[in-house]
């Protein structure tokens, strides 16, 4: 048990594990929610980092916050999707992982969130981490 840890510990690298920036379906903080729900449907994810022009992560949209950010008392306000921006309803828990940390320190994240943004040493965005890439890596190593 003792050398399967620390392997993982060791051996795993983020870098190697993560989908790319290029790859990751993002949202600014400025753009309308009907934008951020357009890229959500598309995409099938049901939340996906915001980033800025800089690729700093800000936060975090989901389609669960952007359908409560247009409830209204009786009915959904659809005319706020086009007026209301991304940055009023989304998360601000900024919670990243650098590209440097150890895969430990990205279980330890994971237990409480479906992916982690990665950052370089900048703070720029460089991908995400998902909880499934990491469960993945555990059950090779505990099937070994
Ligand atoms: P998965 O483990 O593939 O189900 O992904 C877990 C979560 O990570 C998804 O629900 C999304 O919130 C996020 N995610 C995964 N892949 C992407 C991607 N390419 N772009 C944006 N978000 C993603």
């Amino acid at each position: 048990m003792i050398d399967v840890h620390k392997n993982i510990v060791l051996e795993t690298d983020i870098k190697r594990l993560m989908i790319p920036a290029q790859n990751v379906a993002c949202v600014q903080p400025g753009n309308s929610l009907e934008h951020a729900l357009l890229i959500l449907i598309k995409s099938g994810y049901s939340a996906i980092p915001v980033l800025d022009a800089h690729s700093a992560v800000k936060g975090t949209i989901s389609k669960t916050l952007i359908l409560d950010g247009i409830l209204g008392l009786e009915r959904i306000e659809f005319d706020k999707l086009s007026e209301r921006t991304v940055e009023s309803v989304m998360s601000k828990k900024v919670l990243c992982l650098q590209e440097t940390d150890t895969f430990f320190r990205a279980i330890e994240l994971s237990i409480n969130n479906p992916f982690l943004s990665v950052v370089d040493e900048q703070g720029v965005f460089v991908g995400i981490l998902t909880r499934k890439a990491i469960l993945a890596i555990l059950y090779q190593y505990f099937r070994k």
